[in-house]
């Protein structure tokens, strides 16, 4: 243990070094790693597809969707606002201070560490990496044990493209993620769950080290109308796509259940069987369209969701697991009750219970009953429901009439409330 803390302060006693000697905080520095991380993301991108297979079974083409091309997108916007974001901005001042002039002049933090989640181990690490680059910091990454063969990837290649005396990336679990937080950092930014997330934030306290905390929480969608056939299809197609088709509801972001009207419930429920078939075919088992659950203690969790009799009389459609292949099916249930686990905990998993409303209206106290979500989805025309919405709920993104592409908005803020 003594051997590993000291290759550890080692590492970073070369990092918080390299960042003393201001390279990191030049704008040829900056750019170069920019566009070196684009290489990495063209060059490597076969191997980085194969990984995100092997850990957790995403399809080629979600894999580049969220992991390969939008943090493309992401690096080449760092690139076009670097020069804006490093320069110095001239502020006014009141009359007491006069003749005095001032300006606020951006600097970099120092050592950030970034820790991450399996669920897009890629993603969760390189786009927090951009900021910490863009804004001329050293960096450690440690990325999450329940992804290896990403992490392994993520460890060679930035190794490989990136100025290894500056970013680094550290392997390991609980234990090596324990002896990280025992240092002092700059800043932290943590994404992952509540309950590592109070000892993240614990340990940084210790040092008064700034966090960003990435969490998860219960995204509601909410469906307001189901008349003409286009509403339906485009409803039902980007409510599969934020639900099953990312990473089989492992996302953060991802719709965790549905509010509807009653009168609507049917035409939902028949129209998502027939898109679900439609898109993953008639045994969604040997599809290799939608996401394996990532270990078996996670489907453990989600078999005991269901588990409880109520819930379980609650399906109306899929509810087979294949624990070997760690597969869950699609699965849809009506109202199962509000005080079962499935309706309190994150589901994280491709269940998605519908509960259904007298009036849409009622979504807004139904959300606003409940802790603040990471983003509400809905789908509506209304244009007075929309500005409810918007003025009476409370959460990180609300976006209508379609599912996760805020996530890749550069220019909108990413994250819950607060
Ligand atoms: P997790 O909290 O179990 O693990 C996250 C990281 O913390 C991993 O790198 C892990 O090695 C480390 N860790 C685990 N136990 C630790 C301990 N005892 N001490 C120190 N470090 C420890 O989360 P997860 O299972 O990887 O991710 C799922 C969670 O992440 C969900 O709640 C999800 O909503 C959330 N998430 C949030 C976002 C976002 O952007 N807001 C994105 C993806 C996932």
């Amino acid at each position: 243990m003594e051997g590993v803390m000291n290759g550890l302060e080692g590492e970073l006693e070369e990092l918080r070094e390299t960042f003393r000697t201001g390279k990191t905080k030049e704008a040829s520095w900056r750019r170069s790693q920019l566009k070196a991380l684009l290489s990495l993301l063209k060059e490597r991108e076969g191997e980085i597809l194969e990984a995100l297979k092997q850990d957790i079974g995403k399809h080629p083409v979600e894999s580049y969707r969220d992991e390969v091309g939008t943090v493309m997108k992401s690096v080449n916007y760092a690139l076009a606002c670097l020069k804006q974001w490093m320069s110095s901005k001239k502020v006014k001042l009141p009359i007491i201070a006069f003749p005095s002039t001032a300006e606020l002049v951006p600097e970099p933090l120092g050592l950030v560490l970034i820790i991450s989640s399996w669920n897009f181990p890629f993603g969760l690490s390189l786009e927090p990496l951009i900021g910490a680059i863009a804004a001329g910091n050293a960096v450690v990454i440690k990325p999450s044990e329940l992804a290896p063969a990403s992490a392994s990837v993520l460890a060679s290649a930035l190794h490989s493209y990136l100025d290894n005396k500056a970013v680094k990336v550290i392997q390991g679990g609980p234990s090596v993620c324990g002896q990280l937080l025992q240092q002092k950092w700059d800043k932290i930014f943590f994404t992952g769950s509540a309950r590592v997330g109070k000892i993240v934030m614990a340990a940084a306290a210790e040092h008064l080290t700034p966090v960003t905390m990435e969490l998860g929480g219960k995204c509601p969608a909410v469906v307001d109308e189901l008349s003409s056939s286009w509403d339906i299809t485009m409803t039902i197609r980007r409510i599969l796509a934020g639900k099953f088709g990312t990473c089989a509801g492992q996302a953060c972001i991802g719709i965790d259940y549905i509010l509807v009207e009653e009168k609507f419930l049917s035409t939902l429920v028949q129209q998502m069987k027939v898109f679900i078939k439609k898109v993953f075919g008639e045994n969604p088992k040997e599809t290799n369209s939608i996401a394996r659950i990532i270990n078996k203690n996670h489907l453990i969790r989600l078999k005991n969701l269901l588990d409880d009799p109520m819930v379980n009389a609650s399906i109306v459609y899929g509810g087979s697991i294949d624990e070997d292949r760690l597969f869950i099916e699609p699965t849809i249930l009506v109202n199962p009750p509000l005080k079962a686990a499935i309706m309190n905990e994150e589901i994280f998993g491709p269940l998605l219970p519908i509960i259904t409303l007298e009036k849409i209206e009622d979504s807004i106290e139904f959300i606003k009953s409940r802790p603040r979500p990471l983003t509400i989805y809905a789908f509506t025309k209304n244009e007075k429901f929309k500005r409810r919405l918007i003025s009476e709920t409370s959460s990180g993104s609300l976006t209508f009439n379609d599912t996760i592409v805020q996530y890749a908005a550069d220019t909108l803020p990413f994250g819950g409330s607060g």
